[in-house]
């Protein structure tokens, strides 16, 4: 089977692999001061430096985390007084987990509403925070930071970044993008589930989510997931090395692909095409068809994609996302998502556009 569902979870890139399994023969706990110990440090220590280096921040900025979910409800709790603003675009880990926050809502082409924004921020109560991801999960819509940042600076609000779909894809550096606080996760860039970052600020008045040990400079207990860590660090850097070359490669298969769609199937739409996309991320729209039968009728076919985000399939909720962006329920219901990553070849989109043209031109056949 083809995997396209690249921004649910992407397959484990070799770099990590040989990473993790020479962890895996590391027995010692980074606190522990006899050689064993002192041998995880170590690993712990380049894993830590590398990803600092990869991601423009310094090492003791870094704190790792069991994931993303855990980064970004963490760097909710940094916000003290005052309301939380975040984008209507934001993945659940922060909707979820912040029941009062004031919602941002998004233009039609997926972009944050920045006249919305402003108007907020001229008013009382100042925000806390700011919560604005750089790339959608389910669209691929790359938010403009600079502008979001700009205007909480101005009224002294902390900037949060969800930047895990970023990461492999766009130039990403800390220091520049100006925020105070960064989510990253492992798997979306082939390092394996279960670890993820959160890049914070020199100077943070930090409530730390998971309590106990002193791990992570007291931000964050728990003895720390070396094979996780180490094999984030090598997927970083092989991701980061062939960056460039990998989003252009998978840019122009994409253009071909979307060109081909709405020249053979007219009423296709391409949600977020209005605005810059990072380049692996296809959202695709079509009536009557609903994303759950495309994608069971895909999977049979042999191609794995998603409805909305892989979170929120298996629930028949349309995707808050584009609802947000102002597509009908209907609509929305009938949007898959098609995402590319490091192991994609260039004949998966042709590929999978005969099979899903074949569904389509069976449901307009039965209409
Ligand atoms: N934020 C975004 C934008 C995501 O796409 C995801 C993964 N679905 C997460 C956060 C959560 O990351 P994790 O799986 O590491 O908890």
């Amino acid at each position: 089977a083809t995997y396209l569902d690249h921004n649910a979870t992407s397959p484990l890139r070799p770099a990590a692999r040989s990473a993790v399994l020479a962890a895996l023969e590391v027995c010692g706990n980074a606190s522990s001061v006899h050689g064993f110990g002192r041998k995880a440090r170590g690993l712990l220590d380049d894993a830590r430096q590398d990803l600092a280096h990869l991601f423009g921040a310094g090492s003791g900025q870094l704190v790792f985390t069991s994931g993303a979910t855990e980064a970004n409800n963490q760097a909710l709790l940094t916000a003290k007084q005052g309301p939380i603003l975040l984008s209507a675009g934001e993945h659940d880990s922060l909707l979820q987990s912040c029941a009062d926050a004031e919602i941002i809502p998004l233009c039609e082409n997926g972009l944050v509403d920045l006249e919305w924004l402003a108007a907020r921020l001229s008013r009382k109560p100042t925000p806390a925070m700011v919560s604005v991801m750089l790339v959608n999960n389910e669209t691929g819509v790359v938010q403009p930071l600079e502008d979001v940042v700009a205007l909480a600076k101005s009224v002294g609000a902390l900037v949060h970044c969800d930047a895990v779909q970023a990461a492999g894809k766009l130039r990403l550096s800390f220091s520049e993008l100006g925020v105070d606080l960064l989510s990253l996760s492992a798997h979306k860039i082939g390092g394996p589930a279960g670890c993820g970052l959160l890049i914070q600020r020199d100077g943070l008045s930090v409530t730390p989510l998971v309590r106990g040990g002193g791990q992570e400079r007291r931000r964050r207990a728990g003895t720390e997931n070396l094979i996780g860590i180490v094999g984030f660090a090598a997927a970083a850097r092989e991701a980061e090395q062939g960056r460039q070359d990998a989003m252009d490669r998978l840019g122009a298969w994409r253009q071909a692909f979307e060109d081909a769609v709405l020249a053979e199937a007219p009423e296709a739409v391409i949600y977020g095409d209005g605005a810059p996309r990072v380049a692996n991320t296809i959202c695709l729209g079509v009536p009557r068809l609903p994303a759950e039968t495309q994608v069971m009728a895909m999977d049979l076919a042999g191609f794995a994609v998603s409805a909305g985000s892989a979170c929120s399939s298996g629930k028949v909720t349309p995707s808050h996302v584009l609802r947000a962006m102002g597509v009908e329920p209907d609509a929305a219901a009938s949007a898959i998502r098609i995402s590319l990553g490091w192991n994609s070849q260039a004949e998966d989109l042709p590929r999978f556009l005969k099979a899903w043209l074949a569904l389509y031109d069976r449901s307009r056949a039965a209409a």
